[in-house]
């Protein structure tokens, strides 16, 4: 009761409903981890963060759910990385006239790649992607907030992006030419490689999707050829994706068995990775590993 009278005498009092709204922090709904990540770290304290597909959770196939319509009308900001890898997100910004909300991190500055050439949307594997992407973050969430200084954050986080990027940068480079090569499961680390003077020769999934349809028999003839010729010695899965074809190969090649990482998605928090440097850290380190051959 007393709760309700002092609600009571409070809203009706002009100085409190102004108070209360200048408590309330701007709304910044992320897509994935990995951009929840680089919200939270960059513009700290002063904006309320909501992230919509959770950790350890893919973000091909994802599917708007009424929460989250809920959420996405809330926000003052929405960052995403392209209309081609949350088309969800595009369609809801079309549809609510909310796509001016939306920042497409990865929106290949303004160029629309070839037609015949679908864009990897996998920008976050590639540090100097990931520099980019984050300053425009940082100039975003100044701009929708008069009290943050989201720069200096991001000149401390650009640090940490380099740091990520020259401990991997000399492990890879350590790694003799002709061992540079491996086999993804879906078409996500072809950024990372080039960044990294790596060769993806194939993928076990065709199409940019770790949901694309099963592959045929026709491809594992195909893969297990170009793994023979090529003499590649390293087959990825992505984690928590079925990995029978995978395994079959490497069993039929005579390789150890598939190396599974997770570029995906961020772990839940408190646990390895579960930042964007940790998750690039932790799989780029196994993926050296697995390349040495040791
Ligand atoms: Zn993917």
């Amino acid at each position: 009761m007393l709760r309700l009278i002092a609600f009571l005498i409070f809203s009706a009092t002009p100085w409190f409903a102004g108070w209360a709204l200048a408590q309330e922090k701007p709304v910044v709904v992320s897509s994935f981890t990995v951009i929840q990540d680089w919200v939270q770290t960059i513009g700290g304290k002063g904006f309320e963060s909501i992230n919509i597909i959770p950790p350890r959770s893919e973000a091909h196939g994802f599917q708007l759910s009424p929460r989250h319509a809920k959420d996405l009308r809330r926000a003052a900001l929405i960052v995403a990385m392209s209309p081609e890898f949350e088309p969800w997100l595009a369609a809801w910004g079309k549809a609510n006239g909310r796509s001016d909300t939306i920042l497409w991190l990865n929106d290949y500055n303004g160029i629309q790649p070839p037609l015949d050439q679908p864009p990897n949307p996998h920008a976050w594997t590639d540090p100097a992607k990931v520099k980019n992407m984050t300053r425009a973050l940082a100039e975003r969430l100044d701009k929708i907030s008069g009290t943050s200084n989201s720069q200096i954050s991001y000149q401390q986080y650009l640090k940490d992006i380099k740091a990520v990027d020259s401990e991997l940068g000399k492990l890879f480079g350590a790694i003799k030419p002709e061992k540079r090569v491996f086999i993804s499961h879906h078409a996500n680390l072809d950024l990372f490689a080039d960044h990294y003077g790596l060769t993806v020769a194939g993928t076990i999934l065709s199409g940019g999707s770790a949901e694309a349809a099963d592959p045929s028999a026709h491809h594992f003839s195909e893969l297990l050829a170009l793994i023979r010729k090529k003499k590649i010695a390293v087959v990825v899965t992505d984690e928590g994706q079925n990995d029978a074809f995978a395994r079959r190969l490497t069993e039929d090649a005579g390789l150890p068995p598939p190396l599974s990482l997770s570029f995906e998605y961020l772990e839940p928090a408190g646990q390895p990775g579960d930042t964007w440097v940790s998750m690039m850290l932790i799989n780029g380190k196994r993926l050296h590993q697995a390349l040495l051959g040791r």
